[in-house]
């Protein structure tokens, strides 16, 4: 048969249409839907996929613009990473309220840290609340904005796979989106007190995690803990985010890779400014004393005005998070060549 070139093009103009269509989903809305329960039904949970979808279409909302039953609406196509059907949740031994009502919706966006475990500490906790700072007549606690960025850091974690556990835990406050988190003395250690005592507090989280390594080290291919802080120096002192590693490669490795990621941030987003931002060594007890290759990361100066920014405001700790978890997806990709 001799080959025809322009059948050849109909033939290809079919099939790129056939498979936009594909793409290019529509559904009906069911009894009660609004536009962010219909798109969460398919997995468009992003906030993003609203704009899209007004625009998508235009002339079919009510008049409160509102979703109209018995009217087929397109839906947008899934970003870059997002799939639909949602991927299985990994299992995962955090009980998700401790997220709180607005954050414990963890839909899995991916499954790029499938077989990593990490171990999530909030500095301090209990008894402890670390370091302290009054500003407007209040007092700050480093515990409560080192637990809410431990907090973002695991709940991102688990979007992308990972099984995570939180070590030290608030049943009360999850995640808070308020400049001034009130500070509570009631978090655990997975459900046991924290102890007065230093050493034995250090000691008692220091545990937790060894036990659980040692009971699952034949379960993940890879596992590390990360420890977070706010430090405390004279008012007049900024400081970058310091990240203090174990005596272990891999620990260093995640530590430099982490930092070089915040670095280039920063360069985007406040170019001129530099980072200076450091990995180290460090012989701290819980450093010294992890069997999991560990972070202890400080994320800037309780008492330094400016530096208090980088805390105080919700959408900073939630980039923080953004930044340390993105950093471990890459170190856990470079780990496996
Ligand atoms: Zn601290």
């Amino acid at each position: 048969m001799k080959f025809d070139r322009n059948w050849f093009y109909v033939f290809v103009f079919c099939v790129l249409l056939s498979s936009n269509m594909q793409a290019q989903d529509m559904a009906y809305p069911i009894e009660g839907d609004g536009v962010y329960s219909f798109l969460r039904r398919w997995n468009r949970v992003d906030t993003s996929y609203v704009r899209e979808f007004t625009d998508l279409n235009t002339g079919r909302f009510n008049d409160r613009g509102g979703l109209e039953l018995g009217t087929v609406y397109l839906i947008p196509l899934l970003h870059p990473g997002d799939v639909y059907p949602p991927l299985e949740p990994v299992y995962q031994p955090v009980d998700v309220s401790i997220f709180g009502k607005a954050y414990q919706d963890i839909s899995v966006r991916s499954q790029r840290l499938k077989n990593a475990c990490f171990y999530i500490i909030g500095g301090h906790g209990g008894p402890d609340p670390g370091a302290v700072a009054r500003v407007d007549g209040r007092e700050l606690h480093e515990d409560e904005y080192a637990y809410d960025i431990a907090l973002r850091l695991a709940r991102n974690l688990m979007m992308e796979g990972a099984t995570v556990y939180v070590i030290i835990q608030d049943p009360d406050d999850g995640i808070r989106d308020d400049r001034y988190l009130n500070n509570r003395y009631n978090e655990t250690c997975m459900g046991d007190p924290i102890p007065k005592n230093q050493l034995d507090r250090l000691r008692q989280r220091v545990n937790k995690v060894n036990g659980l390594y040692e009971r699952d080290q034949n379960k993940f291919d890879y596992f590390r803990t990360i420890e977070l802080h706010v430090d405390s120096r004279n008012q007049g002192k900024r400081l970058d985010v310091f990240f203090y590693h174990s005596d272990n490669r891999h620990a260093q490795t995640l530590a430099t890779g982490m930092r070089d990621l915040f670095r280039m941030k920063y360069d985007t987003h406040q170019p001129g400014r530099g980072f200076g931002g450091f990995v180290e060594y460090r012989g701290l007890y819980t450093l010294r004393n992890l069997k999991v290759p560990s972070l202890l990361i400080e994320v800037g100066n309780i008492q330094n005005e400016s530096d208090r920014r980088r805390i105080v405001l919700n959408n900073n700790r939630q980039a923080l998070a953004n930044w340390m978890s993105q950093a471990c997806v890459e170190d856990f990709e470079k780990s496996k060549w």
